[in-house]
């Protein structure tokens, strides 16, 4: 059987970034520059005023004189040019350009007169301390030219601005790939309903489909699929026009695990199937080549709800990551184990557990967890303790590592 390790390799060789497209600033946050942004504008693009005030000449202060004539007024947006002579001053708002012939800049505070009215005289009660005060030279924080954001860079919210001021009201980005989700099994009825008889609900459908939306582009909740040939094939021929198919159930060794076999009559060829981790033995991933577009991704999940999530938190987040131009996210650190903890098994064990951080260190808290059919525990738990396969027992005060589910909430 694979291990975690090896089964992550053969993932990351089969998810290969998405073709670079051309987006709307607006739809680039969270998006990977396939390009750089290069400015096309200096910024700002003109000898700006950083304060409401009057604009002048400092060689008239370095040689003594405090009184001014005012000539003119300007706001920001004008394109009118004034030009200030010697024991001039124009009245100017933050934001305009500095005229011809100033180079300082008084704030309205430190000047005394009427800066309403042309002709009369203003008197500096605040001399400025050097030339350029309160004045930002043109291309003093962006050139043109210049590079904004590199190819590569994962954009953020507050990167947008830099982006919208540079021009790139286009950015060439990777884009995050679309999702199918598709729940397979006979016993299971959907979640609007009462479940009847033998009849359980489908919460591996809602549950896989809101963990693939922060990383997709869309998701498609496709429903239930009846543990039947034809129900199966004509719901995956669906799934398969999304980058990624997302499958629960079906993929065991049972009589009515039919997912394998279906999905490789549609051309789905298969990359593993099995992976030594508890839950989540089952797993099964494919790959099929598609003539005009990117192969599709095909993740057969194992039914069990806590296996599904497992197995969608360490591998499938990891394929929508890449896909993306990412890399994966989910970093293992080090907690101590808070109480003694025992288990059964040969494979690494992702056991649902309560990560505190606090001055004293990381805790960990492995939950009272009943397997892989147990979903109240995972409500109660923000992390997955990792215990090594190899061991049985494990002792308060050990060092063990964890992967957060939701960082800080406990
Ligand atoms: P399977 O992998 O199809 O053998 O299913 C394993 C177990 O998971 C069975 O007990 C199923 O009833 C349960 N199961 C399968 N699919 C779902 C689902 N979509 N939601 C909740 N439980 C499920
Ligand atoms: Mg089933």
């Amino acid at each position: 059987m694979l291990s975690i390790k090896e089964a992550e390799d053969l993932i990351d060789a089969r998810a290969r970034r998405l073709t670079a497209v051309a987006v709307p600033l607006a739809n680039a946050w969270n998006r990977v520059l396939a390009s750089p942004v290069i400015s096309d504008v200096d910024s700002p693009p003109f000898d700006k005023s950083m304060m409401d005030g009057v604009a002048l000449r400092y060689s008239d202060i370095e040689q003594g004189t405090m009184s001014f004539r005012l000539v003119a007024r300007i706001l920001a947006g004008t394109s009118e040019q004034p030009v200030v002579a010697e024991g001039e001053c124009v009245s100017i708002m933050t934001g305009a350009p500095i005229p011809r012939g100033a180079d300082t800049v008084v704030m309205l505070e430190e000047t005394e007169g009427n800066l309403e009215s042309i002709g009369s005289t203003i008197r500096i009660s605040q001399p400025p301390r050097r030339s350029g005060q309160n004045v930002l030279p043109r291309a003093a924080t962006l050139r043109t030219g210049q590079q904004v954001l590199p190819a590569g860079h994962a954009i953020r919210a507050h990167d947008i601005g830099p982006m919208a001021e540079a021009g790139a009201s286009v950015a060439t980005v990777f884009p995050a790939p679309t999702l199918a989700v598709l729940a397979t099994g006979d016993e299971l009825c959907p979640v609007n309903q009462l479940p009847k008889g033998s009849q359980i609900r489908n919460s591996n459908g809602p549950l896989l489909s809101a963990m693939a939306i922060p990383y997709c582009e869309s998701v498609r909740d496709l429903g239930i699929a009846r543990d039947q040939r034809e129900d199966l094939l004509s719901k995956c021929r669906e799934g398969l026009a999304a980058n990624v198919l997302v499958m629960s159930g079906g993929v065991s060794a049972g009589v009515a695990d039919l997912v394998p076999g279906v999905l490789k009559e549609l051309g789905v060829c298969e990359v593993f199937h099995k992976v030594a981790i508890k839950p989540g033995k089952p797993l099964w991933f494919g790959v099929r080549e598609n003539d005009s577009s990117s192969p599709t991704l095909v993740f057969g999940l194992p039914g069990n709800p806590v296996s599904s999530m497992c197995c969608f938190h360490v591998f499938v987040r990891r394929a929508l990551l890449k896909l993306a131009g990412r890399e994966s996210d989910l970093q293992r650190a080090y907690a101590t184990l808070e109480i003694p903890h025992r288990q059964t098994t040969g494979r690494t064990v992702f056991w649902p557990s309560v990560v505190a951080e606090s001055d004293a260190g990381t805790r960990l808290s492995p939950l009272d967890w009943k397997g892989s059919a147990d979903l109240l525990t995972l409500a109660k738990a923000n992390a997955f303790g990792i215990f090594p396969g190899e061991r049985s027992e494990f002792e308060k005060g050990e060092l063990l590592q964890y992967v957060w589910l939701a960082r800080n909430e406990s």
